[in-house]
């Protein structure tokens, strides 16, 4: 008995130890199988590097009102503020374009940037037609009546605070919030710029992106409390509040002249303002490229000398450049692969949803002018224009070699960048460019474009254009 008893103590020590051994072992082999992984081709698949698949949107995201979801942690104009009422703009739309008040047209600039939907201010005077009004803001912007709710009685807001609430490294870049008294209009760009007179008189064409710092702009802001941390971004290096007659300005200094690659910005369920630094796209080890090809499903795009119209010829050339960004281990997001239709709204709620590393719009000219040929590359935000300059020359080779036999063709066939205000370019969250592949009408370039070979080759120069960006082989 006394025996059996240890005996079966004994064993039951031994099972303990072996059962203890036994896990860690099992633990070392996970954590060297882990190990392995990690630093193998393996981690690509595991975590969709590498992968091509399709951005969607759904209605909710486009529709959400801040407001109505989220009412009472903001002071608004529906509130009596004891400052008396006035005319008031609420911003309806998750990003509402804005052109300068003191300018009399329309025109999209890059110097003006939207207002996050949320953002109230008061109205100060509407201009064009009683079907169509503009309103000029009392923070200096313009905004069309479409995107705003207008309150003809609206209780005035008192002077803003915002006091740093969190600052940290997030997937995309540093983020940091904000809390604030109410959404006062916000206005970003970065400086230093100089701008030359380009494209179809448009005055915002830049010769080399040359910023050193991104400011902030918040209307009606007297105060800034708190500190920001940027000691874990590789794009800002320091940070200081300059108060101003007309608000305040958080400037954000740069680590590195014209390293800058965008900003995300919106107001959190919170109440706060929330802001992301896009990452140094250089150095970002897991870079999500979103591809646009131009047109599909009722809108066929520009017809051709050929059978197949420009949708059918963006979408095969937009399959090649995601074959082959996705085989250097880049993750690929489409606006499409098939012939169906998204909206230019759609598109660009998924660019901003997503928030892509780099985004390019892939799309065939055609004009009434059939001896017109060659391709140019079109950006909307300065700091795009590195990304569409890193396209053009890979494209303008391509062009040279197919027109080699006339060199003042072969000149002429690289129609070089441009700014322009299309739909896609105008998003402030990452570098974005519109790419013209060619004229489907004409000859040279239209057999071009309709051959696999040329399809191959236009694919390959862009694919070299982004992975010059990213900074990949
Ligand atoms: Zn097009």
């Amino acid at each position: 008995m006394k025996k059996t008893k240890k005996g079966l103590y004994r064993t039951k020590k031994i099972s303990y130890k072996k059962l203890i051994f036994v896990m860690l072992v099992i633990i070392v082999l996970l954590l060297a199988a882990l190990i392995v992984v990690w630093n193998s081709d393996a981690k690509n698949v595991l975590i969709g590097i590498g992968k091509i698949s399709t951005a969607k949107v759904t209605d909710d995201e486009t529709t959400y009102s801040y407001y109505e979801n989220n009412g009472g942690s903001l002071l608004t104009p529906d509130q009596d503020h004891g400052l008396g009422t006035g005319m008031m703009a609420e911003v309806i739309v998750p990003y509402a374009e804005c052109t300068d008040g003191a300018i009399s047209d329309n025109r999209s600039s890059p110097l003006c940037s939207a207002l996050t939907r949320g953002t109230v201010d008061r109205v100060v005077s509407s201009v064009g037609g009683a079907d169509n009004p503009v309103y000029v803001l009392e923070s200096g912007v313009k905004v069309n009546d479409e995107y705003l709710k207008i309150t003809e009685n609206g209780f005035l807001l008192p002077d803003n605070a915002l006091a740093v609430s969190t600052c940290e490294e997030s997937a995309n870049g540093v983020k940091f919030t904000l809390d604030t008294k109410w959404a006062v209009p916000v206005q970003m760009k970065t400086e230093p710029q100089e701008y030359f007179v380009g494209y179809l008189e448009r005055a915002y064409n830049v010769q080399e992106y040359t910023a050193e710092y991104l400011d902030i702009h918040f209307a009606r802001t007297t105060e800034f409390s708190g500190k920001l941390d940027f000691s874990s971004s590789d794009v800002i290096r320091s940070w200081k509040w300059i108060l101003e007659e007309d608000g305040g300005t958080l400037r954000l200094n740069l680590k590195e002249k014209g390293a800058f690659y965008g900003v995300s910005y919106s107001l959190d369920k919170n109440g706060r303002f929330a802001f992301v630094i896009k990452q140094n796209i250089r150095t970002d080890t897991s870079p999500v490229v979103m591809l646009d090809p131009g047109h599909g499903g009722s809108d066929p795009g520009a017809s051709s000398l050929s059978e197949e119209y420009e949708s059918t010829v963006t979408l095969s050339i937009a399959e090649k450049v995601a074959d082959n960004l996705a085989a250097r281990g880049v993750k690929v997001l489409m606006t499409r692969r098939e012939e169906s239709d998204v909206s230019l709204d759609t598109r660009i709620a998924m660019i901003r949803k997503y928030s892509p590393t780099l985004f390019v719009s892939i799309h065939c000219d055609s004009s009434e002018t059939p001896s017109l040929f060659g391709t140019h590359t079109f950006y909307y935000e300065n700091f795009s224009q590195p990304l569409a300059n890193s396209i053009q020359q890979k494209m303008a080779d391509v062009y040279a070699a197919l027109y080699q036999s006339d060199p003042t063709k072969a000149a002429e066939s690289n129609r070089g960048i441009k700014f322009y205000p299309f739909a896609v370019t105008r998003t402030e969250n990452c570098p974005s460019v519109l790419v013209e592949c060619g004229y489907l009408s004409n000859e040279t370039d239209c057999d071009f474009l309709m051959s696999e070979a040329g399809r191959l080759q236009i694919a390959d120069a862009i694919a070299d254009g982004i992975a010059e960006q990213l900074n990949i082989a």
